[in-house]
């Protein structure tokens, strides 16, 4: 009888298939380091599952660039002030998306923060603060209201020329979001996507424990959040650490605030726990926007959504459902 059922757990074992391994990738993508990590039979079959997300990230970089002059963004951008361009469905989708994030951030995030791309250069080639003025301008072609939107033949429009739209702030999450399902399709059944910080993770490691992500605390490197687990979902964080200029001991960061043309101060870092890293990626960048006390008002009104972030002090808030105690 014990034979019978040992003999009966070794032929299923093995009609199950091979053990499963996880295999790792970096590769630089979107101007940015992505890691990927997939759980996989052997090394041929853990490759190809890689190289069809690469593949999908360069299609999506093709898309959204706003670099590369034949992207259907840069399109959209020379015919600002002239005449609605017509995209394909995924971008007029994406930007749909990005402008309800706009209204749930009252034009905290905005992808039209991108004309002020022209007088705040965050690659040390800014010598000094942009004019009052100069700042003043490049405020005026922003505004999410003027993205005006066509879906009878999913057309976009800039209202007025010197506008310029950017996915900076959701770019890389978006691509995230569409490798994991790329990824899921092929049946790959677990995994981790890091791009740069923000982070997307499905199924269980082979030993069946969590995927889990260290966050550590800008202040002190020391002094982290230990690890999280991530559990079928994205944690995306946005630093002013990295991105910044200092000008009269006061530091710049990267994300702009749209309505004032004048860089994000007070925050350090924002990291928001979300099911999508589009989303994820989004509002981390709201948060710095909004600063700490509207962003986690905002954020404790969303469902599924959490947020940590660290003042200039060194402070760190929490909103109100998250479960992490090792602080
Ligand atoms: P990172 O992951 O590099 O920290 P974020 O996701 O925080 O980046 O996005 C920052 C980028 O978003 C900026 O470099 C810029 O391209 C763009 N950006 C800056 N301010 C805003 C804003 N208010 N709304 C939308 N995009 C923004
Ligand atoms: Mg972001």
């Amino acid at each position: 009888m014990l034979k019978n059922i040992l003999f009966f757990i070794f032929v299923s074992s093995n009609f199950i298939g091979a053990a499963q391994h996880p295999y790792k990738q970096i590769v630089k993508l979107m101007g940015s380091r992505f890691e990927f990590t997939v759980v996989a039979e052997n090394a041929i079959a853990g490759d190809k599952h890689i190289a069809m997300a690469v593949a999908e990230i360069s299609r999506i970089e093709k898309l959204i660039s706003s670099w590369d002059s034949n992207s259907e963004t840069s399109e959209i951008n020379a015919a600002a002030g002239e005449k609605p361009v017509k995209v394909s469905q995924e971008l007029y989708d994406l930007i749909n998306r990005c402008l309800k994030i706009s209204t749930l951030t009252d034009g905290a995030f905005d992808i039209s923060y991108a004309s002020m791309d022209r007088i705040w250069k965050f690659d040390s080639s800014m010598k000094k603060m942009p004019s009052e003025k100069a700042i003043q301008e490049s405020v005026s072609n922003v505004g999410f209201q003027n993205i005006i939107l066509n879906n009878t033949d999913t057309s976009v429009f800039l209202k007025r020329s010197g506008m310029k739209i950017g996915f900076g702030a959701v770019g890389k999450g978006y691509a995230a979001d569409r490798a994991k399902a790329l990824l899921l399709e092929q049946g790959v059944s677990s995994g981790i996507i890091n791009a740069s910080g923000d982070m997307n993770a499905w199924g269980k490691q082979p030993d069946g424990s969590e995927w889990k992500v260290a966050l550590t605390n800008p202040m002190d490197k020391n002094k982290g959040f230990g690890l999280l687990p991530v559990v079928n979902k994205a944690v995306v964080t946005s630093g002013n650490y990295e991105k910044y200029v200092v000008f009269s001991g006061k530091r710049y960061s990267h994300i702009i605030d749209p309505r004032t043309g004048y860089p994000s101060t007070g925050i350090l870092s924002v990291t928001v726990f979300a099911p999508k890293a589009e989303l994820a990626d989004a509002l981390a960048t709201s948060v710095f926007v909004m600063g700490k006390d509207i962003g986690l008002d905002r954020i404790n009104q969303l469902p599924n959504v959490e947020c940590i972030l660290i003042d200039e002090e060194g402070t760190v808030f929490k909103s109100k459902n998250i479960k992490i105690n090792t602080l």
